[in-house]
């Protein structure tokens, strides 16, 4: 039987309408939340992603602003820039669009950014909070395929997880998700040995890679839920890194490329925009 479809679009309109539902009374008690975007260079990548996140905040009632830098910006005027969004109160979000020009500390500009205000999840504070398994930002990416999963309805204690890419914004994250749902989770990366013995045995199978169609359909355990996290442009289309028309045969649930966790990032970015506004009213 083929795979149900866990549909990223239609959840980002569910999760969008609940947003805006709460940003109106945020501004109720006189808040508007805030989002701005750091953007340096032309990359023209960047530019429809800035562009979408825009868009996402225009729909939802959150003011946002991009900076747009020129490619020659300094480290120190990069830097300049972060601290000035930190000190103003209209921005609730910080975000500086990666990836940076190869001239630009990526690692040092973030962690510049106020831990409260980094909606990406990305400074050292909340990776080690999510570590110490009192998360606090979580990187939109992987909170967006937890969400996904929990959609199944599985109870996921106990389970099986495999997560396959090791990078700082998507895999490991998940495997910190996944360990706080007491997933057993197993974290696999370019080195790893025989990586279908290990993804065989995943009830929860995450593909974080960057390798289109790497993970076949004999890679996936009978019944298991694949999300696929890929994002590859092959002749002009947009395919993830699961063969999706074998998965879907093996597969009890499965997210498609596009129309599957790529929706779902930019929702839990206005989300984590939404809750930095939400939790400053707190702090007041
Ligand atoms: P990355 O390049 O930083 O990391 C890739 C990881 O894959 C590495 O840890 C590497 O060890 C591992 N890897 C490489 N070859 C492998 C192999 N043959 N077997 C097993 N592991 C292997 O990439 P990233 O930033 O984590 O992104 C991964 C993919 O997810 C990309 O396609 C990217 O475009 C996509 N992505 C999508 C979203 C989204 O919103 N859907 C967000 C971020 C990234």
């Amino acid at each position: 039987m083929a795979a149900k479809i866990l549909d990223g679009k239609k959840m980002s309109e569910a999760l969008r309408l609940q947003i805006s539902e709460r940003v109106a009374a945020l501004k109720q008690q006189g808040i508007t939340p805030g989002l701005a975007v750091i953007l340096v260079g032309n990359d023209p990548a960047s530019e429809i992603y800035v562009r979408n996140k825009e868009k996402g905040c225009a729909e939802t009632g959150i003011f946002s602003t991009t900076i747009h830098m020129s490619g020659e910006t300094s480290q120190q005027e990069l830097e300049d820039q972060i601290q000035a969004l930190n000190a103003d109160e209209r921005f609730h979000g910080i975000l500086v669009q990666l990836p940076l020009p190869a001239h630009l500390d990526e690692r040092k500009a973030l962690e510049k950014i106020l831990p409260e205000k980094d909606v990406d999840g990305f400074h050292p504070v909340n990776a080690g909070q999510l570590l110490n398994g009192h998360p606090g930002v979580v990187a939109c990416t992987p909170k967006g395929a937890l969400y996904m999963i929990h959609q199944t309805g599985i109870d996921l204690t106990g389970k099986e997880a495999v997560v396959v890419g090791r990078s700082n914004i998507v895999g490991k994250p998940m495997a910190m998700l996944l360990l706080q749902e007491n997933c057993t989770v197993t974290l696999c990366h370019s080195r790893t040995i025989n990586l279908a013995e290990h993804t065989r045995r995943a009830d929860i199978l995450v593909a974080a890679v960057g390798k289109a169609g790497l993970i076949r359909g004999d890679m996936i355990k009978p019944g298991a839920v694949v999300i696929d996290v890929g994002i590859n442009r092959i002749d002009g289309k947009v395919r993830g890194d699961v063969a999706f028309d074998e998965a879907e045969q093996v597969a009890s649930w499965i997210t498609p490329v596009p129309g599957g966790v790529g929706r779902m990032t930019i929702t839990m970015l206005l989300q984590n925009t939404l809750e930095a506004a939400e939790r400053s009213v707190h702090a007041e």
